[in-house]
This record gives structure tokens, C-alpha cells and sequence, in this order.
């Protein structure tokens, strides 16, 4: 039983009790999930909307458990930020994506980056930025192959500080965008403040090209935004040629979505890089 509600007590609906036990089981499980091997990254593409080329890979998590079973990172990432998890997998997924882009350089693709989503709960330990520093050493990848996708709850809080991690991030040659930009908590005045190198217009913004003004509207002013402030953009789940005509008519720098690549294993990407000649 649960306190709420006018009358005092009210009872767990099935609902809920069905996804609080299953948080318990997937926090439960995630405990394993590194050291059995569950975890994998795929990579999917970024496209410079002016030439069709490659300029990045993002890299996007996913878990497949001992029975089998998908859990899909919106499912299980609130879940490790809350339980502290995420450290953990963060970290792996650094280790993994760093040595990946390090492989794929000694194989001679030289000119993209490999993007990188991390949380706010990592980005706000101690450690991160040297985890950062250690970890472009360790593998000898030069940080400017890396891009690191934060959202805007890392400016939560203390803005002025994240605002000078980020400069040492920056100092390290990484890049740095706004992941899901604009669906979160607005930190418009700190946008100039911040060493960002692009923007990442949310899907559900790209979604409704074609069907709602105002998500146009929304796109429109995000690419002129980062135009104002000297910095390029992103556009994720770009679906159709309609999107992408859209996208770029407006000025988009980028986009990533299913029109270009799904998510590839990482052992498929080299030749989709050849065969866009990068
Ligand atoms: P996100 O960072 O916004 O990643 C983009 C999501 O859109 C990915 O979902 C990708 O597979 C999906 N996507 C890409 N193109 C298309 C498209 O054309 N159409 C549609 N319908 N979807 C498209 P995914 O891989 O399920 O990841 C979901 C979210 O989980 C990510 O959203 C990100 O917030 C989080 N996530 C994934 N991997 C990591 C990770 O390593 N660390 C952290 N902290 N979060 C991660
Ligand atoms: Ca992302
Ligand atoms: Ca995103
Ligand atoms: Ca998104």
C-alpha cells in the first residue's frame, strides 16, 4: 500500500506493481550484464547533409539478456542513472567506443568522429573528465575523434561549473553537442556560454515534417539558433526524403536516421564506409 489520494491509502494499481517489480529485475540484472557479456554497441551513421559524406558514428547501447530477451535503452538507462549503474556502463561504453574509432583509424578511415551519449549523473562525477583523458591516452586516439552528446540536464544545477568542465573537454580536442535539444530543461542563457560544437534536434521534432507547422517552426528556429551561435547541427531520425529536403533546405548541417543507416555492428561499419568513400 501506498500513502496518496484525499481518502489516505490507495493501492499499487497492476500497472504499477508490475513496473516496480520489473525495475527491481532489471536493476537486478544489469548488475551481470557487463561481465556476461550482454552489453554491445552499434554505430549508426551521421551524414553531412552538403555531401552525403560520413562525419560521424553514434554509438547507441544495446542489451540482450542471458534468456535472450532485448531491453531497449529507454527502458533500462533511467534505471542505471537512478541505481548509479551507469557509471559502470558509461565507462564500458567509452572503453568500447574509443578503442572501436582507434581500430578504424589504424585501418585508415581518418576523417570521422565517434559519438558518445553520456549521462548527466556521469558527466557530474568527479573522475569523468580524466576517465576522458585516460582513456583517449590509453588507446592513443587522438580526442578529436571523439564527440561527447550530453543533455541539457547537465547544465542543471551548476551551469557555471559544467560550462568549465566542458572547457576541458574541450582542451582534450573532444567535441561536444546537445543531445535531444530542446525537449528538455531550457538552458538557452547558458548556450552561449557553453563550448558546443552542435546541436542535436530531437526526433520528435523531425518527426512531424510534413504533418505539423509548429514542429517546423521548432526546427527551422533551432538550425538558425545554431547558426546565430557559429555551430552546426544534428538532425536524428531522418526517415524520408521529404525530412531530409526539409532538413536540408533550411541549412541542417547533419542528420542520422534510417533514410541513411540504421545502427550497424561494428564489424559492418568499414565497409559502409567505403562504400561512401570515407
Ligand atoms: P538518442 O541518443 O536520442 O539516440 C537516438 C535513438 O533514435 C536511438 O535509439 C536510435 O536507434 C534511434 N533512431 C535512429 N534513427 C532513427 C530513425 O530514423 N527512426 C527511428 N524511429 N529511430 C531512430 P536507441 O538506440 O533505442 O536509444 C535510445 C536512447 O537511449 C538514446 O536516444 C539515448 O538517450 C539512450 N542511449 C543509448 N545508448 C546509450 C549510452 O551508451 N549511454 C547513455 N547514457 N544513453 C544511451
Ligand atoms: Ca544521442
Ligand atoms: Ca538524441
Ligand atoms: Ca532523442
Amino acid at each position: 500500500a501506498k500513502s496518496g489520494g484525499r481518502n489516505g491509502w490507495r493501492y499499487f494499481n497492476d500497472e504499477m506493481a508490475r513496473s516496480a517489480s520489473e525495475r527491481l529485475v532489471i536493476e537486478f540484472d544489469l548488475r551481470r550484464a557487463i561481465v556476461n557479456e550482454e552489453m554491445t554497441l552499434r554505430y549508426q551513421p551521421q551524414m553531412e547533409l552538403a555531401s552525403g559524406r560520413i562525419t560521424g558514428v553514434e554509438a547507441l547501447l544495446r542489451w540482450q539478456r542471458e534468456d535472450g530477451s532485448h531491453v531497449p535503452p529507454d527502458r533500462f538507462i533511467p534505471i542505471a542513472e537512478e541505481s548509479g549503474q551507469i557509471i559502470e556502463l558509461g565507462r564500458w561504453v567509452l572503453e568500447q567506443a574509443v578503442a572501436a574509432r582507434k581500430q578504424w583509424l589504424d585501418e585508415g578511415h581518418k576523417h570521422f568522429v565517434v559519438a558518445v551519449n553520456v549521462s548527466f549523473v556521469q558527466f557530474w562525477r568527479d573522475d569523468f573528465v580524466d576517465e576522458v583523458r585516460t582513456t583517449l591516452a590509453r588507446h592513443g586516439l587522438p580526442g578529436e575523434l571523439l564527440e561527447i552528446e550530453l543533455t541539457e540536464r547537465v547544465a542543471m544545477g551548476e551551469p557555471e561549473l559544467a560550462v568549465r568542465m566542458m572547457r576541458t573537454l574541450k582542451g582534450l580536442g573532444v567535441r561536444l553537442s546537445i543531445d535531444d535539444f530542446g525537449t528538455g530543461y531550457s538552458s538557452l542563457s547558458y548556450l552561449n556560454t557553453m563550448p558546443i560544437d552542435a546541436l542535436k534536434i530531437d526526433r520528435a521534432f523531425i518527426r512531424n515534417i510534413g504533418l505539423e507547422s509548429s514542429d517546423e517552426a521548432i526546427c527551422r528556429t533551432i538550425i538558425q539558433l545554431a547558426g546565430t551561435i557559429g555551430i552546426g547541427t544534428i538532425a536524428e531520425g531522418v526517415e524520408t526524403p521529404h525530412h531530409l529536403a526539409f532538413l536540408a533546405q533550411n541549412g541542417c548541417t547533419a542528420g542520422q536516421g534510417y533514410l541513411f543507416a540504421h545502427p550497424l555492428f561494428g564489424c559492418d561499419l568499414p565497409a559502409e564506409l567505403m562504400r561512401r568513400g570515407v
